[in-house]
Formats: structure tokens, sequence, C-alpha cells
């Protein structure tokens, strides 16, 4: 059988190009005993994988030059030679970018249908929103009245982080790079303020004004100056969940900014790194806790849909000219 992938063809510097892929046919082998054939769906794009184009070492080993591109990919089943799984069952998986693809059944997780729509497992349900659930709760630990702050809160992570801040009754302040995310943050995400960091004149300043009494959280998920700006206003023994530095992500020479550790130190700060897997054993757990506030309303999950197999290189590269609002997915 026949299928299309999209391969990395070579390593980009600085921002990514569509020149770093390939399309390419290729003849699928036939299915093994344990094995399943799945039709890709919704593929998953997400900022770490820029990381992953590179050739160095990191929690997540680089893709291979002229080897598919991988992500997380919901599928369904269409052939099966496993007991664990049987056509028309839905899956979600760490799977190459193919139209369809084989897989070993065991590795890839059944998907609950009942708990929300199949496409929340890649959102609220799936690893952005266990990151925000995680970073939030057990690095930030809000305090009803506490105030956070959010950078790239108007995507797929920081959204989720400032509804879940909202549930534990704090004030959330989100920061996103248009008029039209700022809106939407305030208008349909029930941000108390939000600020728009690419036409703030002073962002420090700006920051200090939505946050008259100081950053008790800063869930960070940009870096650079943006953090910056957040940080000068950070409150004794705040928080910062470092989540993601997606503004140095495509940095070609090594970024130079203050030296925080003083500003830390004198105000008793906890900054403290995670990935998400950090947490896997508490996934079930969260997983319920976030299904629940989605079938209550208080979570409203957001994503941009991207059509067609063809287009995830170029979702790929949107996320880092913020193209999106909520989670980026390609449907097939
Ligand atoms: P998003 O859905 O937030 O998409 C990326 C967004 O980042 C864009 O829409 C854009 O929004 C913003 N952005 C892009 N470039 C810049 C820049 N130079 N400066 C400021 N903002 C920028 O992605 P995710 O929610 O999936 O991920 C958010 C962060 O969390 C990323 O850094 C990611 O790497 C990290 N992450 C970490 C995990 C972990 O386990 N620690 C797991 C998942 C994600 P805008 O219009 O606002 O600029």
């Amino acid at each position: 059988m026949n299928t299309q992938q999209i391969v990395l063809t070579s390593r980009p510097v600085g921002l990514p190009t569509l020149d770093n892929f390939r399309f390419e046919n290729i003849e699928l082998p036939d299915l093994q005993n344990g094995e399943v054939l799945l039709d890709g769906l919704y593929y998953s794009v997400d900022p770490y994988m820029r990381g992953r184009m590179n050739d160095a070492k990191s929690y997540v080993p680089p893709f291979q030059i002229d080897q598919p591109i991988s992500g997380t990919v919901l599928a369904k089943v269409v052939k099966s030679k496993s007991d664990d799984l049987k056509p028309g069952d839905f899956i979600s998986g760490n799977l190459p970018w193919r139209v369809q693809t084989i897989a070993p059944s065991k590795g890839l997780s059944k998907i609950d249908a009942s708990l929300a729509p199949l496409i929340y497992h890649l959102d609220v349900l799936g690893m952005t929103g266990l990151t925000a659930y995680f970073g939030l709760m057990e690095i930030g630990k809000p305090k009803s009245g506490e105030t956070v702050v959010i950078s790239g809160a108007a995507g797929a992570v920081g959204l989720v982080v400032g509804q879940i801040a909202k549930i534990q009754g704090c004030r959330v302040v989100g920061i996103a790079g248009s008029d039209e995310k700022i809106q939407l943050l305030k208008d349909k995400y029930g941000f108390d303020d939000a600020i728009n960091y690419r036409t703030a004149t002073n962002l420090k300043m700006a920051i200090s004004t939505s946050c008259p009494n100081g950053v008790d959280i800063y869930y960070d998920n940009v870096g650079g100056e943006i953090s910056d700006a957040v940080i000068s206003n950070i409150n004794f023994h705040a928080r910062i969940p470092l989540c993601g530095q997606i503004s140095l992500y495509n940095s070609t020479e090594k970024p130079v900014g203050p030296r925080l550790q003083p500003m830390l130190l004198t105000r008793s700060v906890l900054m403290q790194g995670f990935i998400v897997s950090n947490f896997k054993s508490q996934f079930p757990d969260a997983i319920s806790h976030l299904a629940k506030w989605v079938k209550e309303g208080k979570i409203t999950s957001a994503q941009t849909i991207v059509h067609g197999f063809n287009e995830l290189p170029t979702a790929l590269l949107g996320l880092f000219k913020g193209a999106n609002i909520g989670k980026m997915i390609v449907e097939a």
C-alpha cells in the first residue's frame, strides 16, 4: 500500500522554512502480528518540534535527516492484527507524519471518546492541557486572590492556564501578540486584563498598571524580553513555572539578558523548569479534573484548525508567527 510522508531535508538555521521539509511517496510493509494500520485524522504541531529539528541533545531525540517528522497524531484504526485494538477505534500516539501508517498497538493510547469531542484529546485533555495543569497547580500553587501573569496567553497552554487560574480565584493577566487575541482573552476566556506585547510602548509599566498588587505567579511560555518585563514586577515569594521559551527557539546567537538571580534571591522567588512528562504518573487524575471542568463549562477549549495533510509544515511554522489562537491542529 502506498502513502505519503513528510521528512526533514535539512536542519534550519534560525526560523525554519518550507525548504526544510520534503514530501515523498512510500510503500507500507505488510501488517504484522501486534500491529495496526492507522488513518491519520488530526496532527498536533507544537513548538518543541523546532528543538527536534536541531542536532542537539535534549529531553527528546532530534529528528533525523531524510526521516519522517513525528508528533502526536489522533488516528483511526482501519485494520488490526492486535488484540488490543479493533477497526473503528480511535487512538493517539507519537507517530510519523504519514497519511496512513503502521504501528505496534503497544505504545498507542486508545481514546475514550465519551469524555469530550475527539479533538480535545490533542488540546485541553492532551499534552498542552496537562502542561497547563501541572505547571500552574504543582509549581505555581495558586491561592485565591493572587495575581497570575501568563505569557503566550492566547496559545494552547496559555489559554488553559488562564482558565484554571480563574477557577482557583486568581486575578489573571495575559500577554499576547495581537489586538484580536487581547480582546478574546478578556471577552471570551475570562481574563481580567490582557496586554499586547507588540504594541505596548513600555511593557514593564503596562504590567505594573495591570497588576497593581504585583505578580504572584508568572507562567512563562515565551522567555526573552517579555519575561524580563514581567519578572521586574515580581512579588516576594512569587512562583515562576518555567514552561517554554519560544521567543528564543529560533535565535542564532546566544541571548544575553538582565541577570535575574539577584531579584529572585532578594524576593525569595521560586523559578522551576519542568517537562510535562515529569508528572506522568499523575496524568489520569489531572485528565479527570480537566474533563470535569470542560463538562461544567469552566474551561472552553480553542483550536486553530488547518485543513490538509500538505499544510503540516506551514502550520508548524505558523506557531512562530502567532498564527494560532488556542491549539494549532492540522486536520488531514
Ligand atoms: P502556542 O499555542 O502558545 O503557540 C505558540 C505561540 O507563541 C504563538 O501563537 C505566538 O503567539 C507565541 N510566540 C511565537 N513566537 C514568539 C516570540 N518570539 N515572542 C513571544 N511570543 C511568541 O504553543 P503552546 O501553547 O503549545 O506552547 C507554549 C509554550 O509552552 C512553548 O514555549 C512550548 O515550547 C512550551 N511547552 C512546554 C511544555 C513542557 O512540558 N514544558 C509542553 C508544551 C509546551 P503571539 O501572537 O502571542 O506572539
